[in-house]
């Protein structure tokens, strides 16, 4: 059986470039209309037990953030579940990496992908939740779902605490961190679940770019837009996504508001805030700073030694999602940023940071948005 290289799948993005023996050559795609490009994922099969294969993505080294991939393990699956790494060399351009497989066939992927068919599986099963409320569904470029689910229970005045991932459809990280929060939101004996609902209302969209994720882009919709980018400018042409998130968090209120990401080069977990703008208040920054150092507390992973160099005063960037609703609605706001490699203070040589890891820390936003409650 001859080896057959495939990524014309959901989420998939790799080119064969040449078979040659045990050697396989890919390159990774630019996103659509746009010159992005990191996130990979392909499959490979006719693989034969215990020979060594050696992979080599020939233009990593002219990819969006090459400096990550010199301590970048690779994702790899062979029962297409569990992902573990393989060590990984780095010789710009070339990244190389060696598999004595198992089986027959394995995967490769940027991060533990997290495709639509999961993600129409956790919509299902979240409005299953005793707590779910509402779905309002809008569309992407392409026509494509993107669901707004909103949990709540009992009546009277809430407070509105938002939370929306995977604007950068290659950071599937922020998929695995909502799958870990909406699990506990379906769980009637999670007490903590259940406090926090008692007082807010939470509003989830998993995957605001649906087209991105779908076609194996890194960081664009299906337009070439970086949503990120587009929420001071958000268009029906080239940003429904932004557009139907700013309707729905218009008509509805934001308190507050955690923006999900992953970051390619930084080794941590962190936070990045809206300090920057001409509207930000001492009270922001008071429920900034506590909402981090109990988070700290509540989950070793977060912490606030490293990240992105702060935004000086008025300098904030509005085109992006945590400033412009910070500014929008005068709220506590934070984009929270995972690492695609390892968490360098709790090194896992074996799984890196992990779908599995961005679910709990997910999971414990819970606590961590409790403890301000009484800031908001
Ligand atoms: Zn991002």
């Amino acid at each position: 059986m001859s080896i057959v290289i495939s990524s014309d799948f959901d989420s998939g993005n790799a080119e064969l470039v040449e078979i040659a023996g045990n050697r396989i050559d890919v390159n990774i795609r630019k996103d659509i209309r746009s010159d992005f490009f990191q996130w990979f994922h392909f499959r490979a099969e006719g693989l034969s037990v215990g020979e060594e294969y050696t992979f080599r993505i020939l233009n990593a080294g002219k990819s969006s953030y090459p400096e990550g991939w010199k301590i970048h393990n690779i994702p790899y699956s062979e029962d297409g579940k569990t992902w573990e790494r393989l060590p990984s060399s780095f010789e710009d351009p070339i990244l190389t990496f060696k598999l004595v497989p198992k089986i027959g066939a394995a995967s490769f992927a940027y991060f533990g992908p997290y495709d639509l068919t999961r993600h129409k599986e956790m919509i299902s099963r979240a409005q299953a939740s005793p707590y779910f409320v509402s779905i309002e569904v809008g569309k992407s470029c392409e026509s494509r779902n993107i669901e707004l689910l909103s949990f709540g229970s009992g009546g009277g005045e809430k407070k509105n605490l938002w939370i929306l991932a995977r604007q950068h459809p290659g950071e599937s990280m922020a998929e695995w961190f909502m799958e870990g929060l909406i699990e506990r939101l379906c769980d009637p004996e999670d007490e903590a679940a259940k406090g926090i609902l008692s007082w807010a209302d939470l509003h989830l969209i998993p995957n605001i770019n649906p087209d991105g994720t779908f076609h194996g882009n890194l960081r664009t919709n299906a337009k070439g837009a970086n949503l990120n980018r587009e929420w001071d400018k958000a268009s029906e042409e080239y940003s429904p996504e932004v557009l139907f998130a700013l309707k729905e968090m218009d008509r509805i209120g934001v308190d507050a508001c955690l923006d999900i990401h992953g970051d390619e080069d930084i080794p941590y977990v962190f936070g990045s805030g809206a300090e920057g703008n001409p509207g930000f208040t001492e009270r922001l920054q008071t429920i900034d700073d506590a909402f981090r150092q109990n988070w700290m507390k509540i989950n070793q992973t977060f912490q606030v030694e490293h990240g992105y160099d702060k935004d000086e005063p008025g300098k904030g960037d509005l085109s992006l999602c945590t400033n412009q609703v910070s500014e929008r609605f005068n709220c506590f706001s934070l984009t929270i940023e995972m690492p695609f490699t390892d968490d360098h203070n709790h090194p896992d040589p074996l799984n890196g940071w992990s779908p599995e890891k961005s679910k709990v820390l997910g999971a414990s936003s819970i606590e961590a948005l409790s403890s301000i409650k009484h800031l908001l």
